[in-house]
């Protein structure tokens, strides 16, 4: 939602930050939840086309008061300097409660907890999941810049879970100008019964070789690590390179519930051979049942996608297969679409460095 490149990314990444300054203790109150102060009303300007977004003036009023919290929350970014800043103020028991979040970076590895992330699980600790459902309203971030990307695929799951999406607005409150920016959190979802089912030969690559990756995804959802995942919900990957090589991959999880996606799998393998050019991607899932495919793993595949644009080739396909029910076991639906389609407002590496990613992939002789 932020603006382009390094506020767009701090957006991101600071939604999942607050939660461990909140575990930490860091700044006061344990969970960063305050009762909301009264905002400088003068201070923000919504931009016209915020402004039938946000009619109420009770909710212009806490929209205002979670900017000014929002600017003064911590973060931590210790590797990429970019500070995303969240706050929201819901109405809760007959009053007004400020909860910030931000972002925080570990490991020396580009690992962080992001600002939404962190300000939701902050809320969910200040009055409970049920509560935090129905009170969030929106998210508002103070940047530097506004306009342009939304979250990134992970912290869209999150807030898939924990608020009621449809319904969320998305704020930006723009440092320079103390301009105020809404959209729609719904803009950037997509559901996969929304992937445009398509006929065998109008999926641009030859029919056995459609058949044959979807064979390789089903054969790869045979494995992986399903000790905590549903049946339902266990993936099989196949992708395509440029090359005509085909990897594979199924989800794994663990008890640390740090869940390995398929489609970033089969992409760390392509990569790991310098394979860095997709054709496509095809996702298998349960029999008789349209493979439902995470936005966090939907990320995975745009940043490669990302890869294909930088040197003039297609996006990556991204197929969804499914067995037409009550039909023989070969008949399958597929359905057709892009990780740029799939990922609305999505950011990658080569928002940021554009300049790096040439150089890092003009090293690799995988094409
Ligand atoms: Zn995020």
């Amino acid at each position: 939602m932020t603006g382009t490149g390094s506020s767009r990314l701090s957006g991101s990444l600071s939604r999942a930050v607050a939660g461990l300054l909140a575990v930490a203790g860091i700044g006061g109150a344990a969970i960063g939840c305050s009762p909301a102060r009264q905002p400088d009303a003068a201070r923000w300007k919504l931009t016209s086309q915020a402004e039938p977004l946000v009619a109420a003036p009770g909710l212009r009023a806490r929209i205002f008061a979670a900017l000014d919290a929002a600017e003064k929350a911590g973060t931590d970014p210790s590797l990429s300097k970019f500070q995303v800043r969240a706050a929201t103020v819901i109405e809760h028991d007959g009053a007004r409660r400020e909860i910030v979040g931000g972002n925080s970076e570990y490991a020396g590895l580009p690992e962080a907890i992001h600002g939404e992330t962190s300000l939701l699980n902050h809320v969910i600790n200040a009055v409970g999941p049920d509560e935090a459902r129905r009170a969030v309203d929106f998210i508002a971030f103070h940047s530097q810049h506004c306009g342009g990307g939304g979250s990134c695929g992970d912290c869209r799951d999150y807030l898939m879970t924990t608020t009621r999406w449809q319904d969320l607005l998305v704020v930006c409150g723009q440092a320079s100008d103390h301009s105020v920016h809404v959209e729609r959190f719904a803009k950037g979802i997509v559901g996969e019964d929304q992937f445009p089912e398509v006929a065998l030969s109008a999926i641009g690559l030859p029919a056995r070789r459609v058949d044959e990756l979807a064979r390789a995804a089903a054969e790869a959802r045979r494995g992986g690590v399903s000790l905590f995942t549903s049946e339902a919900e266990h993936l099989g990957v196949a992708a395509l390179t440029t090359t005509g090589r085909i990897y594979r991959a199924a989800g794994a999880d663990d008890a640390a519930f740090h869940y390995r996606y398929p489609v970033g799998a089969v992409l760390q393998q392509a990569a790991t051979y310098r394979d860095y050019f997709v054709q496509a991607v095809v996702v298998a899932g349960a029999a008789g049942r349209l493979p439902r495919l995470r936005y966090r793993d939907r990320q995975y595949g745009y940043e490669f996608s990302s890869f294909n644009r930088k040197r003039g080739l297609e996006p990556i396909r991204l197929i969804l297969v499914e067995e037409a029910p009550g039909a023989e076991p070969q008949a399958l639906r597929y359905r057709l679409t892009t990780f740029e389609d799939a990922l609305p407002g999505a950011f990658s590496a080569t928002d940021f460095m554009p300049d790096a990613v040439d150089r890092f992939l003009d090293r690799g002789p995988g094409r």
